[in-house]
C-alpha cells in the first residue's frame, strides 16, 4: 500500500485530533509534527499522534505529500507565505483548519500561485473548550461537518485526495465558497458568540447591584451563555477576519431589538405573541436538535425522581453508547422537560438511549 507523509503544523486539539483520525484509518502513514512549545510536542509523541516532531516548522515541510496548517489564523497565513518560499514535493497538497475562510483562502492564492501545489481551505466544524495535544481526541468530529472551501489552486483530485486521506474522522464532508462560508458562519456562530458574551457582561455588572441575579441565573441563561467561556484568543481572531459579515449582523439585530423595544413599548400583544411564535416555528423548522455540526449534541431529558441509584441505573443501560455529557437540572426547571439531560454524539445513539429507557424503566423521557 503507497505510504504517505503527511505533515501537520500545530499539535493541539484540531491538529491532535486530525492525526489520531488519519491514523485510525491510514495506520501506515507516516505523521510528522510541528509545535512551537515542547510540551505539546511531548504529549504528541507519548501519546503516539505523531510518529516525529520538530519546533523548526521549515525542516519537514519539504518532505511531506500533504500539509495541514493547524494553527491560529494569523499564524495559519504566515506559514503559507513561509511555504511558498522553500521546495516542497510536486504537487503537495495544503490545507489548514483556521475557523474563517477567506483570508486564508487569499492568502494561499496570493502566495501560492505558480507553485507546483494543490490548496484548498479546510474547517472542521467541531471543537471544545480544551486545547492542546493533551486534549486531541479521535471522536471529536464524528458526524461534525468539515468544510472543504476551494481555491484556485484546487485541483480536480484535491478535495479527494484530502477525504480519502482524513475518512477515519466519520466527518461529514461538504464544499462552500470561502466567503460564504464566512457568512453563514458569521450568523450562526460568530454572531451568537457576541452575543453570549456581551449577556454575560451586561449580567455580571448588573449582579455587582442585585445580588440575587447570579443565584438565579440558570435554565435559559445558562443555555444562552455556554458559548461566553470560549477561548478570548480565537474568537478575537475570528471576529477580526470576518469583519465585514460580522459588523452586518450587529448592525441587522441592532435593527430586531429596537423592533421589539417599539412593540413592547406600544403594548402591541398581539404583535409580541407572532414574534415568539414566529421564533419558536423556526426553531423547529431549522431542526437544531436533529443534526450535528457546530458544538451541537443530541439530546434526551429523563424525568426521575430524587432517589438513590437512579441516576447510575440509568446510565448502566446506556453502556457502550457515545454518551458526552451528563448534567442534572436542579435548579430551576421552568424551561427545561425532566431533570436528567444525557449528550450523545450521535442520533442513533439518542434513539436508542430513548428507546431502552422507555422499555426498561417508568421514567418519563423528552427528546425536545
Ligand atoms: P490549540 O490552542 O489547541 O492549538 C493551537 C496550536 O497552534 C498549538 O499547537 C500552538 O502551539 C500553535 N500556535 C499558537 N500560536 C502559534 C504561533 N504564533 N506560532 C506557531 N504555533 C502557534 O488550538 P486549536 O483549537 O487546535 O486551534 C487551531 C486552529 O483550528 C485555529 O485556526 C482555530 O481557528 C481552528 N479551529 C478551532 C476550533 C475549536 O473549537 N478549538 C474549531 C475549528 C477550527
Amino acid at each position: 500500500m503507497e505510504e504517505k507523509i503527511i505533515y501537520i503544523a500545530g499539535l493541539g486539539l484540531i491538529g491532535g485530533s486530525l492525526a489520531l483520525g488519519i491514523k485510525r484509518r491510514h495506520p501506515h502513514y507516516k505523521i510528522l509534527g510541528y509545535n512551537r512549545s515542547d510540551k505539546s510536542r511531548i504529549i504528541a509523541l507519548e501519546r503516539g499522534l505523531v510518529d516525529e516532531a520538530t519546533d523548526d516548522f521549515k525542516a519537514f515541510a519539504p518532505l511531506a505529500d500533504v500539509i495541514i496548517l493547524a494553527v491560529p489564523i494569523k499564524q495559519t497565513i504566515t506559514f503559507l507565505k513561509i511555504l511558498s518560499e522553500i521546495d516542497l514535493k510536486e504537487n503537495v497538497i495544503i490545507t489548514d483548519a483556521g475557523s474563517t475562510k477567506l483570508e486564508i483562502v487569499s492568502a494561499a492564492e496570493q502566495y501560492l500561485t505558480g507553485r507546483p501545489v494543490q490548496f484548498v481551505g479546510s474547517h472542521p466544524m467541531a471543537g471544545s473548550h480544551k486545547s492542546g495535544a493533551a486534549a486531541a481526541d479521535v471522536h471529536l468530529f464524528e458526524n461534525a461537518y468539515y468544510i472543504f472551501t476551494p481555491s484556485k489552486l484546487t485541483g480536480q483530485q484535491t478535495i479527494a485526495d484530502l477525504k480519502d486521506l482524513l475518512s477515519g474522522l466519520q466527518a461529514r464532508f461538504i464544499e462552500i465558497e470561502a466567503a460564504e462560508h464566512d457568512r453563514v458562519t458569521s450568523q450562526i456562530s460568530h454572531f451568537p458568540h457576541i452575543l453570549s458574551a456581551s449577556l454575560m457582561e451586561q449580567a455580571g455588572d448588573y449582579a455587582a447591584e442585585h445580588e440575587m441575579a447570579s443565584r438565579f441565573a440558570a435554565g435559559g441563561f445558562r443555555d444562552m451563555t455556554r458559548i461566553a467561556e470560549s477561548e478570548p484568543g480565537m474568537w478575537t481572531s475570528i471576529l477580526l477576519t470576518n469583519k465585514a459579515a460580522v459588523l452586518e449582523r450587529i448592525s441587522d439585530f441592532k435593527q430586531r431589538l429596537d423592533s421589539v423595544a417599539e412593540l413592547i413599548s406600544q403594548n402591541d400583544e398581539n404583535a409580541i405573541w407572532d414574534y415568539f411564535a414566529k421564533a419558536r416555528q423556526t426553531r423547529k423548522e431549522m431542526e437544531i436538535h436533529k443534526r450535528g455540526g457546530l458544538e451541537s449534541s443530541f439530546d434526551i431529558f429523563v424525568d426521575v425522581p430524587d432517589e438513590e441509584d437512579v441516576i447510575l441505573e440509568i446510565l448502566e443501560l446506556l453502556r457502550g453508547t457515545s454518551l458526552v455529557n451528563v448534567h442534572i437540572n436542579e435548579e430551576n426547571r421552568e424551561d427545561i422537560n425532566g431533570i436528567l439531560q444525557i449528550s450523545f454524539k450521535n442520533a442513533n445513539d439518542l434513539e436508542h438511549a430513548r428507546q431502552v429507557i422507555t422499555s426498561k424503566t417508568a421514567y418519563k423521557v423528552f427528546i425536545e
